[in-house]
This record gives structure tokens, sequence and C-alpha cells, in this order.
């Protein structure tokens, strides 16, 4: 049983708590850590055996804890020798550590400062008061809506140039004019959308009656023109000087042109003409 078999009782009561509290407490802990020692050591080509030679595994796991020990206090060392170590050297000024100093200092009525030096301002290891793109404030200056900005222009766009008060008025025009547009369209009265149905036509398909209104009379003369067509094709003597194309194309047009196409798999288009 290595569960806890009452968990609900008070710890303080229980007498038996399931193997698992004896697995991880007390001595168990520390045999566990020399076991898989003695194994990783094993693996790595060390002679060393936890059931044959158990003395030997114990001085050799005791050995490996300090030098353990010893390493991580030497890697400490020396990345305080490469980098310094902020903590201890170069304390910083009494007046940022304890808010007091013993300069003298005036003050007028409002808080500022008549004579004397001015407040310590603590150092900062990023730039300061640099003006990118001929902004007059920093990033960061301006904040709105979740949004950083710059407070010169009002622009949320970091690597934006500055467009000054111009810009500000352009701006707010800008959201006038998108809360008129939505206004108007809320007042608008919201009709059903139609659902367009979708005939698919295609060359060669039937296409119902009611759709195609024909005028005979139109027919009639696309029909002739057709036929011209053909004669001019055939016979291109006849064809005048100047030219004048209609590019505009009827239904007429498309039905006569239909009729007289001669289809490749007639059986009769031999005898057309
Ligand atoms: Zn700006």
């Amino acid at each position: 049983m290595r569960e806890d078999p009452l968990p609900d009782v008070d710890p303080n009561d229980g007498f038996y708590r399931g193997d698992n509290q004896n697995r991880t407490s007390g001595q168990a802990q520390e045999f566990k850590w020399l076991t898989i020692h003695s194994w990783e050591a094993y693996a790595k080509g060390q002679d060393i055996h936890m059931q044959a030679a158990p003395s030997q595994a114990e001085l050799l796991y005791k050995e490996f804890t300090i030098e353990k020990e010893r390493l991580k206090g030497q890697l400490k060392k020396d990345i305080i020798e490469k980098y310094g170590n902020a903590a201890s050297e170069d304390k910083p000024p009494m007046e940022l550590l304890l808010g007091q100093t013993g300069k003298q200092m005036e003050y007028d009525r409002a808080g500022r400062v008549i004579r004397g030096q001015g407040k310590a301002v603590p150092k900062s290891k990023y730039e300061e008061d640099v003006f990118i793109n001929n902004h007059t404030s920093a990033w960061g200056s301006w904040w709105k809506d979740g949004k950083w900005g710059y407070k010169c222009c009002k622009q949320m766009i970091w690597n934006s140039y500055c467009t000054g008060s111009a810009g500000i008025e352009a701006a707010e025009a800008s959201v006038e004019l998108m809360k008129a547009n939505l206004a108007r369209k809320d007042s608008l009265p919201t009709a059903p959308v139609v659902q367009e149905e979708k005939t698919l036509a295609m060359w060669g398909t039937e296409t119902s009656n009611e759709e195609l209104n024909l005028d005979p009379k139109l027919l009639k003369e696309a029909l002739k023109r057709q036929d011209e067509k053909k004669r001019e094709e055939r016979d291109e003597r006849k064809r005048k000087y100047n030219v004048t194309w209609n590019d505009q194309v009827t239904v007429e047009d498309m039905e006569a042109y239909r009729m007289k196409k001669v289809h490749f798999d007639d059986p009769m288009k031999d005898f057309l003409h």
C-alpha cells in the first residue's frame, strides 16, 4: 500500500500514512541519491558497485558532493571576477539609500529647489531622452487604449516620423469621420440579405425560354450581318479601305452565330453550302 489509506485524517493522528511517506523521507532519500550516483558513475566507466563495495561507493559519493559544491562556488567566483559584483562594490549615494543627506537645500512654498543641488536621479543602463525621427518626446510618452506612442504627435507607431500638431488634428478628424460613418450606418434600415440564385450558364448548355427574349427583327438583321461577314471572309477584296468594327455583341448576334455555326460532328454539314 503505497498511498495514504486515510488521506482525510489529521496527519498528527495518522499512525500509518502509506509506504510513500517512508520512501520520500528520512535516510531513504539519501540512499536513493547514493544508488543513483553509483549507477551513473558506473555507466561513465568508474569501477564502483553499490552492493559489492558499499563503503567505497559511499565514500566516492561524499567526495563527489564536496567537489560539486566547490565547483559551484568556483563558478560564482569566476562570474563575479569577470562581470563585477554590483551588490558589494560602489555603494549608491546616501541620498538614494536613505532619502536624506547632509547637504544644505532650500525650497520655496511649492516645493521647488531654490538653492542647493537638485534631486539625485538614479542612473539607468538604458538610453534616456533619445528623440528619433524629429520627435520632441520619447517613445512611450503617450498611452491610449492599451497602446504606447509619442506625446508630441500622438502616433502609435514606433518608427514613424513626427507629424506634430497637424498629425494630431488629422487623426482627430479621421476619428470624427469614422464616428459619423458608423452613426450613419447604424441609422440606416437593415435590409434582409437577398441570396442571389446563381444560374450556371455555360456554352452549349440549354437556357430556359423565359430568360431569352429575342427580338425577331433584330435576329433577322443579325443573321444578315453574319452572312455578310462570311462572304467577306471568303473574298477579302470586297472589304472596304476603312473598316469600322462594332464590338457590341447582342443576344441576337449570339443566336445568329449559333444558328449559322457548322458543327464539326454534324453528319449533314457537307450539304449545307
Ligand atoms: Zn512626434
